[in-house]
């Protein structure tokens, strides 16, 4: 059904959770549709980072280790972070690029099925996780096994270590079903590690009632951590105290400040850390969690889910022949974006970029819209549409400057 623009106006008004945009600084004029892949600036982070520096670091220098619990951080966003991924919070530290978290959970993991030779992950998976885990088989002595998603569950035989997937596909936005893969994962014996980079933060999620063994992901998508925040990692406690991962660096000890010889892991998810956490990116990822201060993830869900059924109305509708949709048509199995192939999609969001609609590009033909529901409206899609529908009929797209590219896409 196309909505004109008195009915969308209606449907935000409407919006349970429209109070979130005001949580965040948006440029005047653009509609922003790239938030998971960097969300968007909340209007507290200043203010936060600002009294980190200056405060903290500035006035009260090294004493701040303690007096404002720098040495915490990690422990104390992890439990914020676990309350939004369905883990318990003990279950979870903040630090690390997700590929860094990723080697070390992948490789910690695999020690805990010694006599098993794959790790098995998902052809097309999000590229580092790909050559992360190429170096963890290296290192540890197995094989990296990659399958097409239908495959996966035929694929798990007794010689599987590890599954490693990514939860929402980067390109498409396709949902792979957590509970039942790792349910046969653990039929067959192996161990699951999920990396919820493209879920926390958009979906529901329960680890817990998945059963998930391990999880990693990324602090600078739907959690609005600022431009290379940490990620997290997350183990379930009933591995706790066997796993040990490789990167065994003195702030994973059991008594930093005892300065010994010999490593000692600390207990529980401490002995994940390795270095001196890195407080200013701690910081603003701390703010960017707080703008889900009071938020229900069900009606995140619940948003997201009709903000692209909207999208997807709208560009079928009013651009009939252009695009293919590259996502799942059904609701349910979509994350939280909107992806659309054209041959020509990367000089086509370039124009829409240049008309205020950022999306981006991930090749080989996919135009991606992510959807953030805390700070996008429902007119915010109408108009990103009406924007496009002008740039397709007019063809804008075509002029020379826009297939130039980019480093970043
Ligand atoms: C964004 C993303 C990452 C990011 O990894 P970095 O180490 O932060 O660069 C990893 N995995 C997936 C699936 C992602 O979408």
């Amino acid at each position: 059904m196309i909505l004109d623009k008195a009915a969308l106006d209606a449907r935000d008004a409407a919006d349970p959770l429209a109070f979130a945009r005001a949580r965040f600084r948006l440029p005047e004029g653009v509609i922003y549709l790239d938030g998971n892949s960097l969300g968007a600036l909340p209007k507290a982070t200043p203010a936060r980072m600002a009294e980190a520096v200056e405060g903290e670091w500035g006035g009260d220098l090294i004493t701040s280790w303690n007096k404002a619990g720098w040495m915490e951080l990690p422990h104390r966003i992890g439990a914020q972070i676990a309350a939004l991924i369905g883990a318990s919070p003990e279950e979870v530290v903040a630090g690390d690029s997700t590929s860094v978290a990723l080697f070390k959970l992948a490789a910690a993991a695999v020690r805990l099925r010694p006599r098993r030779s794959v790790i098995l992950s998902e052809r097309g998976n999000f590229p580092t996780d790909l050559y992360v885990l190429e170096g963890v088989a290296d290192i540890t002595g197995r094989r990296l096994q990659t399958v097409d998603a239908d495959a996966i569950e035929t694929a798990l035989n007794d010689d599987v270590a590890l599954l490693v997937l990514t939860h929402v596909d980067y390109r498409t936005g396709r949902i792979l079903d957590m509970k039942r893969l790792t349910d046969r994962a653990h039929a067959a014996g192996a161990l699951v590690l999920w990396d919820l980079s493209h879920s926390a933060g958009a979906l529901e999620l329960d680890l817990s009632a998945a059963g998930a063994d391990f999880a990693v992901g990324c602090g600078y998508k739907y959690f609005n951590g600022g431009p290379g925040a940490p990620g997290y990692m997350m183990a379930a406690r009933r591995h706790q105290e066997q796993i040990r991962q490789p990167v065994t660096g003195w702030i994973g000890h059991a008594a930093p400040f005892a300065f010994e010889d010999r490593y000692a892991p600390a207990s529980g998810m401490g002995r994940f850390l390795t270095g001196t956490p890195a407080v200013l990116g701690l910081v603003a990822l701390e703010a960017g969690l707080r703008t889900f201060d009071g938020v229900d993830m069900a009606m995140v869900r619940q948003k997201s889910k009709a903000l692209g059924q909207l999208f997807i109305d709208l560009v079928e509708a009013r651009l009939p022949e252009a695009f293919t949709l590259a996502s799942p048509r059904d609701a349910a199995a979509r994350g939280s974006q909107v992806s659309l192939r054209h041959p020509d999609a990367y000089a086509i969001v370039q124009a829409l970029i240049e008309a205020g609609v950022v999306g981006d590009f991930r090749a080989p033909d996919i135009a991606r819209f992510g959807l953030t529901p805390l700070y996008l409206g429902f007119a915010d899609i109408g108009q990103a549409v009406d924007r496009l529908v002008r740039i397709m009929e007019s063809g804008i797209w075509r002029e020379a400057r826009f297939a130039v590219r980019q480093a970043v896409t």
